[in-house]
C-alpha cells in the first residue's frame, strides 16, 4: 500500500536563501491519482525534487513518509529502490549506456531493496520485449543509449516503458505533458492509466488541464504560496483552467 504522506513540509533552495515550500501537507492514499496544478514558479518542480532527494533542495521542517517509511532519511537511490519513480519534464540522456542495461541495473537495485533475487536475463528480455511491443517501441531502440537522439515522442514512450518495467509503487510526474502533441499525450495517459492499481499512488504535476482529460484524477490540488491552497475533485481542474490562480496567490 503506497501511501505518500507529507506533513508540514518546508523546503529551501539556493543554499537555504529561498524558502519555496512552506508548511505544505498532502496525503495521497494507495490506489489514488492526485493532480497538482499551480502558477508558474509556485514550487511544483521543487516539491518533486524534494520528494526524490535532489541535491540543492533542503528540507528545513516537516516530514514525508512512503508506506510509513521516512523518505527524507533515504538517499535518492534508496528512494528509487523503494519504488518512487519521478518522470521528468526533460528526460535524462545517458550517453554510452544502452537503455536495457540501464533499466536492468535499476530493476535489480529495486529487487535487492525488496529482498528479492536478481531478475534472470531471459525473464528480463521476455518482459522487455512484451512491453516494448505493446508500446510500439522497436527492439533496436532498446539497444541505443537512453534518450540520446530520441525525439520527444520517443522519449515519452521510453519513459512509459521504464515505468511499466519497474512497476513503481509511487509515481511522480512533473509536467511530463509539456509540449506534447495529442498522440504523445495519449501514450503518456494510456501508460499511466494502465499503471493505476490499488497498491500504487500517483502524483501528476501539470500546468495545464489538458492531460487531466485523459488521466482523470481523484483529487486536484492547487500549489500556491508554498502550500496546498485549495483542493477539489476532477472538475476543479476545469474551473482552475478557466479562472486562473489569482484567487490563491
Ligand atoms: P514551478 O515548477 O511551480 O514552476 P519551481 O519549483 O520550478 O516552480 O520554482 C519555484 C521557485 O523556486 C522559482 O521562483 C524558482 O526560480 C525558484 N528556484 C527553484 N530552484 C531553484 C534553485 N536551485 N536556486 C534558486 N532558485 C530556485
Ligand atoms: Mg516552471
Ligand atoms: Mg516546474
Amino acid at each position: 500500500t503506497a501511501m505518500l504522506k507529507i506533513q508540514n513540509l518546508t523546503a529551501t533552495v539556493d543554499d537555504g536563501n529561498k524558502t519555496i515550500i512552506k508548511d505544505l501537507s498532502l496525503t495521497v492514499p494507495a490506489g489514488e491519482v492526485h493532480a497538482i496544478m499551480g502558477p508558474n514558479g509556485a514550487g511544483k518542480s521543487t516539491l518533486s525534487y524534494v520528494l526524490t532527494g535532489r541535491d540543492g533542495y533542503d528540507v528545513t521542517d516537516g516530514s514525508v513518509t512512503l508506506d510509513g517509511e521516512d523518505l527524507l532519511e533515504m538517499e535518492p537511490e534508496e528512494r528509487a529502490a523503494a519504488g518512487l519513480f519521478l518522470s521528468f519534464q526533460y528526460p535524462l540522456e545517458i550517453p554510452g549506456v544502452p537503455t536495457l542495461t540501464f533499466l536492468r541495473t535499476a530493476m535489480n537495485a529495486q529487487r535487492k531493496a525488496r529482498g528479492e533475487d536478481e531478475v534472470s536475463a531471459p525473464d528480463f528480455m521476455k518482459r522487455a520485449r512484451e512491453i516494448a511491443k505493446s508500446l510500439k517501441i522497436a527492439p533496436e531502440m532498446l539497444r541505443r543509449p537512453l534518450n540520446v537522439g530520441f525525439s520527444g515522442g520517443e522519449k515519452k514512450r521510453m519513459e512509459i516503458f521504464q515505468m511499466m518495467m519497474l512497476e513503481p509503487s509511487f509515481l511522480v510526474m512533473d509536467e511530463t505533458d509539456s509540449g506534447l502533441d495529442v498522440d504523445a499525450l495519449r501514450i503518456v495517459a494510456d501508460g499511466v492509466n494502465a499503471l493505476r492499481a490499488p497498491d500504487r499512488g500517483m502524483l501528476i504535476i501539470t500546468h495545464y488541464q489538458r492531460l487531466l482529460d485523459y488521466i482523470v484524477p481523484d483529487q486536484v490540488h492547487v500549489l500556491a504560496g508554498g502550500k496546498i491552497a485549495a483542493s477539489g475533485e476532477a472538475d476543479f481542474a476545469k474551473t482552475l483552467e478557466k479562472e486562473g490562480y489569482d484567487a490563491y496567490v
